[in-house]
């Protein structure tokens, strides 16, 4: 729910689709519109040469009154972005489009590299200059430097070079290529549209689009879409995979599936579990809008209580607190929720949220539910205690509460009646993966990747 942990990106592509791949991308990009509101952007080909339009805000403002029939591209990638590097401004919107002795090729990334300011250092001693402060944009003065002479070596040896987590798409006048990094962090699907090839980070992008899923881009793995057919090139060796977690728990769309696992499946699984860890003597359950409706479901169906709705989502602000800026977020927030009165007043209520970064959001919706006439307000979160940050592409650059307070301390300060969370063991087991193929850090502390903090 609101937070400051946040998706980070969301990229599409599409590769021999006619001639309406700019029109598609647009709806790809739609629906993965949850995975960052600062900009959005496409890039397409046009007789050799790489065009984009990006722009900030969300995709529907960048493309309003954009004509499509004017474009005739067959192959396209697209771009959501949270910013979490780089300033949140239009020369940091992505796809990079960019042109070298390797010819012209656009860049999306979603994740996060975490030695990109020492590789960029580096490359500016050397007399690199570059355009943006994102670190995408190490990977394509990697590739120009390349010494090698394809396009397929200089990708070796540009992401060899890096260390983080990335779903990554490069668009060259001949190819799609779809790319993952060697632990899998960050999901990347493939789909099959009319003949031809999608990629996108969650599914509910292949479907909105008409496309049939197909499978997801291995950890290591680059994807090869062209003429010629699909062609899978192992890029580097796959390492321990690691899945992040929180693509279940909170960013992802719930009607998305990742490793055959439905999201909304594993997020009321979840709720399931936490109503037999920590039950509560209460009359409703509700649940935080929009994320932490399925674990709601899932606590109430197992608690046999009923489920309410007991909290309405202003639909018309977007996920405004998605912004950076405490400000922004802390407005969002108020204009966002209004509780039900005659759901609450009166009632003992369990307010099921999907996770707990700061506090401050809990408190003012506890203090929202107690105005609307609550009688006692049991808070409970279907993950486990935040105590570590994320340099894998997550911003939680602020104060982790559970890193400091007690369940009972934390309940105390948002004013709750009782506080409770859910077992990491739980918490995995709903997933289906084994711990040891996800990544766990921000409970455990124990990342995939060394950060750079
Ligand atoms: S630390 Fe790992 S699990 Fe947590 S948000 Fe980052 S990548 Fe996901």
């Amino acid at each position: 729910m609101n937070r400051l942990i946040y998706e980070e990106c969301g990229v599409f592509g599409i590769w021999s689709h006619g001639q309406n791949a700019v029109e598609t991308t647009v709806i790809g990009l739609i629906a993965l519109q949850h995975r960052g509101q600062e900009s959005a952007g496409i890039c397409w080909c046009h007789e050799g040469e790489m065009m984009h339009k990006r722009g900030m805000g969300l995709v529907e403002d960048v493309f309003h009154g954009f004509d499509y029939s004017a474009i005739d591209a067959c192959a396209a990638i697209g771009h959501v972005r949270y910013s979490t590097t780089g300033k949140s401004t239009l020369v940091n919107a992505q796809p990079l489009a960019f042109s070298g002795r390797l010819g012209p090729m656009a860049l999306a990334h979603n994740g996060n590299l975490v030695n990109a300011p020492e590789i960029r250092t580096q490359l500016e001693q050397q007399g690199s200059i570059f355009q943006t402060s994102t670190d995408s944009e190490v990977v394509a003065h990697l590739l120009a430097r390349s010494t090698t002479t394809d396009l397929d070596g200089a990708l070796l040896s540009a992401l060899g070079q890096v260390r983080g987590a990335y779903a990554m798409l490069i668009l060259t006048p001949d190819r799609l290529l779809a790319m993952r990094d060697p632990h899998g962090i960050r999901p990347l699907v493939l789909g099959k549209l009319n003949g031809g090839w999608v990629a996108a980070s969650e599914t509910c992008a292949l479907d909105t689009v008409g496309a049939e899923f197909i499978r997801e881009v291995e950890p290591g793995e680059m994807v090869s879409l062209s003429s010629a057919g699909i062609e899978s090139i192992p890029l580097l060796p796959p390492r321990k995979q690691a899945f992040c977690i929180f693509e279940y728990i909170y960013f992802a769309r719930p009607d998305s599936v990742f490793a055959g696992r439905n999201v909304h499946m594993v997020r009321r699984e979840m709720g399931r579990a936490l109503a037999k860890e920590a039950p509560a003597d209460a009359d409703i359950v509700t649940g935080i809008p929009d994320s932490s409706l399925s674990a709601a479901a899932g606590y109430a169906e197992a608690a046999g209580l009923p489920y309410e709705t007991g909290l309405i989502r202003n639909r018309y602000l977007g996920r405004t607190f998605i912004k950076p800026g405490q400000q922004q977020r802390a407005r969002g927030v108020a204009l966002k929720l209004n509780p039900i009165r005659g759901v609450v007043a009166g009632k003992k209520v369990v307010l099921v949220d999907d996770s707990l970064i700061r506090g401050t959001t809990s408190l003012r919706i506890v203090q929202m539910l107690r105005q609307a006439g609550a009688k006692e307000v049991h808070l409970r979160i279907a993950s486990p205690p935040i105590t570590h940050g994320c340099g894998l592409g997550i911003d939680t650059k602020d104060e982790l509460i559970a890193a400091r307070m007690s369940p009972r301390e934390i309940a105390e300060y948002v004013g709750a009646d009782s506080l409770e969370y859910l077992s990491c063991q739980s918490m995995v087991a709903a997933t289906g993966f084994q711990a040891c193929e996800l990544c766990l850090g921000c409970f455990q502390g124990t990342h995939p990747v060394r950060r750079e903090d």
